[in-house]
């Protein structure tokens, strides 16, 4: 169990000045913030750096922190799979799953954590003058007591906390309650926290970076050839959902949608990929084989699990799932919890018409009827899929809209500025600190 820094020159380097482009008054306000914050240690620490849309997130902001002047770093965390077994436990139980922690369970996670918290005061104690540590999600939740006084310390939750189970709101409570500041994704997180005094919340809601290999403009001819050569049709009505093998996202409701759609069109195709990434989803591979049960060698439903499934050449899975979500003609996301679904943004930014459950998140990214579709069952997935077949041009009119909402709301520099006003006033009670 240790922490490994995530080289930032292995990332792609953001370009300001095409930031600026987009918003050329946040990017001002970003400006002034980095000059006044500018060398100030920002210490970001979360279980791993690839798969899921906490790694998609920190991959574009903190290489933007840094390029602003601020230092950041990022540690991820080196564990057996028994911690992720107990972590993962530890989400669905946030997100409302019945059962609770064993003895057992929780003194791996703690004991885990000590060594984790270890680590981490060995580094921060080179850090004389303080900064912030910003910890991501419950996995390292508990290294808090063992962070130097003289630094500031958010906790940053990223799940849905909408209906939590109270067993694991209550073990946590030591730890949220000890951090200086908390950040949820949504204000109906915050009830379950009644503890928490309001001047220590913060809600951000998180953006996608429009000039990753995911998210920038591809010409259709390529995303159509790129299709092609997974074996996909382009020329056939598709939907698809991009998520890990995870029940949360429902990837057997999906399916469910499918064949009842598929009655009505019969050229209808789906498309799942949930590639195994991320090392914290230990549960992935049993929810892949239940999806492909349920799929039953159907050759309309294509199913993209494996890296190896794409072109040697392809180092990531971003420039297909770029062109996938191009090529949609509508996209699913079923999620019955969701804190924020980053693949649906992605898809509103594409101008595709999505399909979501109307959970949290969803029900922040879009307008019902106007940006996309709020619904809540696989029937009603279905129906809707239906509607937007036998009607075209309503689905490039909504498209239209999503993409914009998505440019007005939920890009990168909206994102950084809002965490970096956070740092700002933070950091001034630590440098008073640290002056005494
Ligand atoms: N994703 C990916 N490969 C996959 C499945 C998902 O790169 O096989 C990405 C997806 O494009 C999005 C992120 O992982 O950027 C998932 O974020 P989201 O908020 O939708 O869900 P989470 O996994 O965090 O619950």
């Amino acid at each position: 169990m240790t922490l490994n820094e995530i080289q930032l020159d292995s990332l792609p380097k953001p370009e300001l000045s095409r930031y600026e482009k987009l918003n050329p008054e946040i990017h001002a306000g970003l400006s002034k913030i980095g000059k006044k914050l500018h060398g100030n240690k920002i210490y970001h620490i979360s279980s791993t750096a690839t798969g899921g849309g906490v790694a998609e997130l920190l991959r574009s902001q903190i290489p933007y922190e840094k390029s602003l002047g601020l230092d950041s770093r990022w540690f991820v965390i080196e564990a057996p799979r028994s911690f992720f077994e107990i972590t993962k436990k530890i989400h669905n139980l946030f997100q409302g799953k019945p059962g609770f922690l064993s003895k057992k369970e929780k003194q791996q996670y703690l004991e885990e954590n000590g060594r984790l918290g270890k680590d981490m005061a060995k580094i921060l104690s080179r850090e004389k003058t303080g900064g912030i540590v910003i910890i991501h999600d419950p996995q390292p939740l508990a290294i808090r007591e063992y962070i130097p006084k003289n630094f500031y310390v958010i906790s940053r939750l990223h799940i849905d906390l909408s209906s939590p189970n109270t067993s694991i709101v209550e073990f946590m409570r030591p730890f949220l309650s000890s951090v200086d500041m908390t950040i949820v994704s949504n204000k109906d997180f915050v009830k379950c926290m009644p503890w928490l005094p309001p001047r220590k919340i913060r809600i951000i809601y998180p953006a996608i970076d429009p000039f990753t290999d995911k998210n920038r403009s591809l010409s259709r001819d390529l995303a159509k050839e790129m299709m092609v050569q997974y074996g996909i049709n382009p020329d056939r009505f598709t939907i698809s959902q991009i998520s890990r093998f995870d029940t949360w996202k429902d990837p057997l409701g999906v399916i469910k949608a499918y064949y009842l759609a598929k009655n009505k069109i019969p050229e209808l195709q789906l498309v799942l990929v949930g590639f195994f990434e991320a090392q914290d989803d230990p549960e992935s591979a049993d929810v892949f084989n239940e999806v492909k049960k349920h799929s039953k060698a159907d050759p309309d439903i294509h199913l993209f699990y494996n890296m190896n499934q794409l072109q040697p050449k392809d180092a990531s899975d971003d420039l297909f799932i770029n062109a996938l979500q191009l090529m949609s003609d509508v996209v699913i996301q079923a999620s019955t919890r969701e804190g924020f679904g980053l693949t649906i943004t992605e898809a509103m930014w594409k101008a595709r018409p999505v399909i979501a459950r109307k959970t949290s998140g969803p029900m922040i990214q879009i307008k019902d009827g106007q940006t996309g579709f709020l619904v809540v069952s696989p029937e009603t997935i279905a129906k809707k899929i239906i509607h937007l077949h036998d009607e075209p041009r309503l689905g490039i009119k909504i498209g239209k809209k999503a993409a914009m909402s998505v440019k007005k709301k939920f890009l990168m520099p909206r994102f950084v500025y809002d965490n970096a006003k956070i740092y700002q006033k933070s950091l001034e009670p630590v440098h008073n600190l640290t002056a005494n």
